[in-house]
C-alpha cells in the first residue's frame, strides 16, 4: 500500500521507521535484528536508505594512484524485497540523484516496479567526500525536484525511449525531504521552502523531515509550508539521542541544532547509559507533543536504536 494511502486511512498517529543497509559483507540478520523488536507497534512502513560509492586514492607500486570507487552500504533493493517478503510490510526505497544517470535511475525505478513496490523517497544526496560540492552524473539530475518530474513521467506511461508501445505506467507513491532548520546549502529557509513546493508541486505527495530535537522549530516549519501553499501530510523524523559523542556530531553531520536545555541535561550525565536515558525521555516527549499538535505519523531514525526506539514507542502507542 501507497504511504500517502496508509496516512489518508490512518485514525490516528501512525509509526514507521527509516532502516541503513548493512556494511558491506555483514548479513541482512542485522536488518532483521533492527525490526523485530518494533513489530508489536505494527510499523505501518519501513524507509531503507540508499548509499552511493565513495572515491578514494590507493598509492600502488611505483607511486601511482589509483582511483578506487567502493560501496560501503549496497543492497537497499533486496533488503526492501527481503522486508516485503518476510514481514509483508511496505517499504519505502531511498533513490537518489548522485551517481545515476537518467537512465539508470529509469532502470532502477523499473526494479522496484517489477517487484510491487510502489513507494519511493526521493532525493538529491549530498556530494561525495572527493567533491566540494554535489556534482550530478552526465546526463543525471541536478535536483531531486528533477527526480521527482522523472518518477512521475513514469507514473503517467512515459519512459526515456519514446518510441515504446503498450507501456505499463509505474504507480509511485512520491515522498521528499524537507529541513525544518533550513537544508545547509539554502540561503535562508524561504528560499528553501520554495524549492520544497517545487519539488510538491511537481508531484510529491508528502514531506519526511530531517531529524530536529526541538518541536517549536518543526510547528515553525509546518507552519511556514502551510502559508507557502504547501498542503501535503508532513511526517516529523525523529533520533533518539543516545551517547554524549552524538550531542556535538549530529549537528555537524545534520545541520541541526540541540536546544540547550537538553544540553545541559546530557552534559550532567557520567556515562552513555545515562545519556541514553535523557535521550530517551527527551523523545518521548518529543512525540507526546508531536502527536498533541497532530502530525500524521512518529518516523524514527533507527540508527541500530531499536530498542530505545521500543522504549519510546511503548509510552506513546
Ligand atoms: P533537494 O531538494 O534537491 O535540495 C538540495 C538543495 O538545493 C537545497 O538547499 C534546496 O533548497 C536547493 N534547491 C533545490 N532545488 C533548487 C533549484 N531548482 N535551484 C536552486 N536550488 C535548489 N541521502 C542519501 O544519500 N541517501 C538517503 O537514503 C537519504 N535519505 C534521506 C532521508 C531524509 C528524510 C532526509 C531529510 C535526507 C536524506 N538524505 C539521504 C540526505 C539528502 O540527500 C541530503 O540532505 C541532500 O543534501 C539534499 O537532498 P534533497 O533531496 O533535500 O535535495
Amino acid at each position: 500500500m501507497k504511504v500517502i494511502d496508509h496516512i489518508k486511512n490512518a485514525k490516528s498517529a501512525l509509526f514507521s521507521i527509516e532502516i541503513l543497509p548493512p556494511l558491506k559483507g555483514k548479513s541482512i540478520q542485522s536488518i532483521f535484528d533492527g525490526i523485530d523488536p518494533l513489530l508489536e507497534f505494527n510499523p505501518s512502513f519501513i524507509d531503507v536508505t540508499y548509499h552511493r560509492e565513495e572515491y578514494f586514492y590507493k598509492k600502488r607500486e611505483g607511486g601511482f594512484l589509483e582511483k578506487v570507487s567502493i560501496r560501503k552500504r549496497p543492497g537497499t533493493v533486496g533488503i526492501c524485497a527481503a522486508i516485503i517478503n518476510k514481514y509483508k510490510i511496505d517499504v519505502v526505497p531511498h533513490i537518489i540523484c548522485g551517481g545515476f544517470t537518467r537512465e539508470e535511475t529509469e532502470n532502477a525505478l523499473i526494479d522496484l516496479h517489477f517487484l510491487g513496490i510502489d513507494n519511493v523517497l526521493a532525493l538529491r544526496g549530498d556530494a561525495i567526500k572527493s567533491e566540494g560540492a554535489f556534482m550530478p552524473e552526465p546526463g543525471g539530475h541536478h535536483y531531486a525536484y528533477d527526480l521527482v518530474k522523472q518518477i512521475v513521467t513514469m507514473n503517467k506511461g512515459h519512459y526515456l525511449e519514446e518510441d515504446l508501445v503498450d507501456v505499463a505506467p509505474t504507480g509511485f507513491s512520491i515522498g521528499v525531504a524537507g529541513y525544518p532548520e533550513k537544508h545547509f546549502e539554502a540561503p535562508n529557509l524561504t528560499a528553501d521552502l520554495k524549492n520544497l513546493k517545487r519539488k510538491v508541486d511537481a508531484g510529491a505527495e508528502y514531506i519526511v523531515t530531517q531529524m530536529f530535537f526541538d518541536n517549536k522549530k518543526f510547528i515553525e516549519f509546518v507552519n511556514a509550508c502551510r502559508e507557502m501553499d504547501i498542503h501535503v501530510p508532513i511526517l516529523p523524523g525523529l533520533k533518539i539521542l543516545t551517547t554524549k559523542k552524538q550531542s556535538s556530531i549530529l549537528p555537524k553531520l545534520f545541520n541541526i541544532d540541540i536546544p540547550q536545555d537538553f544540553l545541559e541535561e546530557i552534559e550532567k550525565c557520567q556515562t552513555d547509559s545515562e545519556v541514553r536515558e535523557v535521550g530517551i525521555e527527551w523523545c518521548t516527549r518529543q512525540s507526546k507533543e508531536l502527536i498533541k499538535f497532530g502530525v500524521p505519523c512518529l518516523h524514527f531514525y533507527t540508527m541500530g536504536q531499536s530498542e530505545a526506539i521500543r522504549r519510546v514507542a511503548s509510552k506513546v502507542f
